[in-house]
């Protein structure tokens, strides 16, 4: 443990306080916190809790279900990062859908799909593009480099989400956020400083790394101490306050912002992506005119809760039991960066 670090762990153990809740808005911070043993150091006053950071819990019911419709009634190729496959939708999953003929392909870039599509000109394929400002420019990519091609067998299922709305849609649930570093080495840091500027919404950009994590949380308590609001950057290394230019246009020419579905918080409006009409094509609900598909919820799931921060995985009737990683019955238990994954691996 550098000096650093030394420092950190004394402010974060010797708090005494009033109680305290901190949230970080992260999959990635959610595990490393678990995974490193920060959540043993913080004292009981402390409250570390998860918000919406997994994008694969983020992720809707009814984008399951439209997944799968068009994999099993349209017989697209449906490429999907890994994660998503075993996602329950309002019947199945798309592992579940698989059993039956549908064709899902795990891939690694959005860039693969594309690749697939041109290998297999008489199939169609459809990338399941979900995520925040770290995948969305990849998925960007894809359909511009598909236009380019000219491909017309290839297209996007979006569901890509935005950070800052959901922020909004979170204030009051915590003293303070920590924001993921990733995210706002992308976007920047204007939305945070414009959340603490107009709505008093405290919070800390943090790094991943043990020292990087714990200097955050230390700052982040003797912040809170002094009781104003603040916006402190503490992923300078990485994070600039301009965000990543290159990344930020590509978004720009190829998607919009528009109303989106979160799991748990129902549509918050602005906090999505779609393609803009000059991609339209590449649009898979409206190339296949797409009906509406409502998923449902499974009703023994909390993720919904659990996502806001209302309450923790193991307050879940069926956390461990009936729903475990291998038999997950919500996306947060089946994502790497799930909440309900996290507590089911390392929490004691
Ligand atoms: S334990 Fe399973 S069912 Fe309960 S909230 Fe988590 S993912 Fe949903």
């Amino acid at each position: 443990m550098n000096e650093q670090m030394m420092k950190a762990r004394e402010i974060i153990t010797g708090y005494k306080g009033r109680p305290l809740r901190i949230m970080e808005v992260c999959g990635t911070h959610t595990h490393e916190i678990f995974r490193l043993g920060l959540r043993k150091l913080v004292p009981e006053g402390i409250d570390i809790i998860s918000g919406p950071g997994c994008p694969v819990c983020v992720t809707a019911v009814g984008f399951i279900d439209e997944a799968i419709w068009l994999a099993l009634e349209k017989g697209c190729i449906i490429c999907t990062f890994g994660d998503l496959i075993k996602v329950p939708g309002t019947e199945m999953s798309l592992a579940g859908a698989r059993a039956k003929g549908a064709d899902v392909r795990p891939v690694y870039s959005p860039l693969d799909a594309v690749a697939l599509a041109k290998e297999n000109p008489d199939k169609q394929v459809v990338f399941l593009a979900v995520g925040f400002e770290t995948t969305t420019p990849s998925a960007c990519l894809a359909a511009k480099t598909a236009k380019e091609q000219g491909l017309e067998n290839f297209s996007l299922l979006t569901a890509n989400k935005t950070m800052p709305n959901a922020y909004n849609a979170l204030v009051g649930s915590a003293d303070a956020f920590i924001y993921p570093g990733h995210v706002n080495a992308i976007t920047g840091n204007a939305a945070c400083i414009k959340l603490c500027e107009e709505k008093g919404v405290s919070g800390v950009v943090a790094g991943f790394t043990a020292s990087e994590l714990m200097t955050a949380l230390a700052v982040c308590i003797r912040l809170l101490e002094k009781g104003e609001p603040f916006f402190k950057n503490c992923y300078p290394r990485v994070v600039k306050d301009e965000g990543n230019p290159a990344a930020i246009r590509i978004m720009a020419e190829v998607m919009e912002p528009c109303d989106s579905e979160w799991r748990g918080l129902g549509v918050i409006p602005m906090s999505g992506m779609k393609l803009k009409a000059e991609y339209a094509g590449f649009d898979a609900r409206l190339k296949y005119a797409m009906p509406e598909i409502k998923g449902k919820p499974n009703p023994a799931c909390r993720c919904g809760d659990v996502l806001q921060g209302k309450c923790k995985p193991s307050d879940c009737k069926v956390f461990g039991k009936v729903c475990t990683p291998l038999h997950p019955v919500g996306a947060c238990m089946v994502s790497d960066e799930g909440a309900c994954s996290a507590y089911y691996q390392y929490a004691d």
